[in-house]
């Protein structure tokens, strides 16, 4: 079954990128050709014939999964970045890390109001990261039709910080 087989891929590294963090490292199953087509069919099955105009991916993994699908939809492809890194007039959110503060931004003119689009991550963990992409994808009024991610950690509850907003969590731990 080929959930089972992308599960395979998918490395535990333990303490990283500090101790008792059990990191879900994705590269194994981007490097094996067929695990990554598997990721791709996946998304691409579900959001197909949804009229789905932009794919929006989170910084810096949900490029890779994001870009993926926007192509196989024949839709525009989105970036939410970190601080300080797109050169044009952007919108900016903030949420909390476990110590201190992130900030995100996405350019204010790269999804017109009432525009069709799914927002792409790799992981779910706490939720900050989204909660604060579909805050800036609401100041743009897009329509957010579902957040997609590979992973849901769902000991994190990090579900609850979407409040009702659909979410795709193939694989959840
Ligand atoms: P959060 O804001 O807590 O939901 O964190 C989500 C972001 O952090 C995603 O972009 C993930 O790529 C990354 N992340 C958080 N925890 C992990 C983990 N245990 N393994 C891999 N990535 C993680």
């Amino acid at each position: 079954m080929s959930l089972e087989r992308i599960l395979a891929a998918i490395r535990d590294v333990p303490d990283f990128p500090k101790p008792g963090i059990l990191f879900k490292d994705i590269t194994p199953a981007l490097e094996d050709a067929e695990v990554f087509r598997l990721i791709n069919d996946l998304f691409a099955e579900r959001y197909a014939g949804k009229g789905i105009e932009k794919v929006v991916g989170i910084d810096a993994r949900g490029f890779i999964l994001g870009a993926a699908l926007a192509d196989r939809l024949g839709a525009g492809f989105v970036p939410i970045r970190k601080k300080g890194k797109l050169p044009s007039d952007s919108f900016e959110a903030s949420y909390e890390l476990e110590y201190g503060e992130a900030t995100i931004e996405v350019h204010k003119d790269a999804i017109a109001p009432g525009q069709r689009v799914v927002l792409v991550d790799d992981l779910l963990a706490t939720g900050g990261t989204a909660a604060a992409a579909l805050d800036l994808l609401e100041r743009l009024n897009a329509d957010v039709v579902e957040t997609a991610f590979l992973i849901e950690l769902t000991f994190l509850a990090g579900r609850e910080k979407l409040g009702e907003r659909p979410i795709f969590a193939p694989i959840q731990y």
